[in-house]
């Protein structure tokens, strides 16, 4: 299969990206990071942007840093590069976890972390994990610099609060003392999951003092379990506290049905994966003790 025909230029800096991006707005033109959900979507003709801004040439944007404890991650950073950083799975084990389930490895090879927050898939995993963890994208266009909390970026399905003229440089993970859990039933590893689990969930003198948790698959959006996180407020973890949180999280909960799952097949499994999330999350915060 074949694109349609489009344009394609690699500058070598960020302000010149953003002005190519101005100046073929007309071409719906398109940032490309590591292509591998906009390629296939235009091999696919499901996308037709006429020109395309590559930021392969753009040097420093394949980083992994620290700005004091919160890990940012340049916009080119790899999949791949992520999983294997040891930084990351310091700062962050929550994303090195939830890596692990994203496709397969010639694909992490190529595809980019921020990308995938960018392409804002409702079923995917790093969103998912950007939303539980509380991360900040930075966004540059013609006006400048912002930066966009996960949870006013995503919009809708492949939809963000990212203008048309502004490209991500850049995604900041705050850290989190406690436990994590990356959850996810698929029907094949390296598939799409029909629902994942994000969960962050610290615990002092045994009892619950924050709770992070967002899933994937249950919404036009990531979706974060701000009902959960609070059933599970000050509790000590146990089956029955975990249960309620459950009850809470899934309770609003209207995922469409689709080829993968009815909605009530999604509910359900969305219940069992969440279940699994809190307590690996409550376990290995115990454990740091
Ligand atoms: C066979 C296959 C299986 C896959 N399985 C999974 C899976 O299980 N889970 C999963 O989460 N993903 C999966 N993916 C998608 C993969 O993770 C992609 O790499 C990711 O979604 C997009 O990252 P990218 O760097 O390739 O972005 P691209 O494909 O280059 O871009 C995707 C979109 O984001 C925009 N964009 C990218 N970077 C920026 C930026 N810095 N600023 C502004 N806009 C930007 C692009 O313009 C485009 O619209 C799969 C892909 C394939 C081909």
């Amino acid at each position: 299969m074949k694109p349609p025909s489009f344009r394609y230029s690699s500058p070598a800096t960020v302000p010149d990206a953003v002005a190519l991006l101005v100046e073929h707005a007309e071409e719906d033109a398109r940032v490309l990071a590591g292509g591998q959900s906009l390629v296939p979507l235009m091999n696919f003709r499901l996308a037709h942007p006429g020109f395309l801004v590559d930021l392969r040439r753009v040097p420093g944007l394949d980083s992994i840093r620290m700005d004091g404890d919160v890990l940012v991650l340049g916009a080119m950073v790899r999949q791949s590069a992520a999983e294997r950083s040891a930084e990351v799975r310091v700062a962050a084990p929550l994303l090195a976890e939830a890596l692990g389930h994203v496709a397969h490895p010639p694909i992490r090879n190529s595809g980019t972390v921020v990308g995938s927050i960018a392409h804002a898939d409702p079923a995917a995993e790093l969103p998912t994990v950007a939303l539980a963890m509380d991360a900040e994208m930075t966004a540059v266009g013609p006006q400048g610099e912002r930066r966009i909390p996960a949870a006013e970026f995503f919009q809708g399905p492949f939809t963000t609060a990212l203008a048309s003229d502004e490209i991500l440089t850049e995604v900041r993970l705050p850290p989190f003392a406690g436990g994590h859990a990356f959850v996810e039933f698929a029907r094949t590893h390296g598939n799409f999951a029909v629902v994942g689990v994000a969960a962050l969930v610290a615990v002092t003198d045994g009892r619950v003092t924050r709770a992070a948790i967002a899933a994937s698959g249950v919404g036009p959006t990531p979706v974060r379990m701000t009902a959960a996180e609070e059933a599970l407020g000050g509790a000590v973890p146990d089956s029955a506290a975990i249960g309620a949180a459950v009850d809470a999280g899934t309770a609003g909960l209207q995922p469409a049905g689709d080829l993968q799952g009815s909605a009530a097949t999604r509910i359900d499994i969305a219940r069992a994966v969440l279940r699994d999330a809190i307590e690996r999350a409550a376990e290995r915060a115990q454990d740091r003790r």
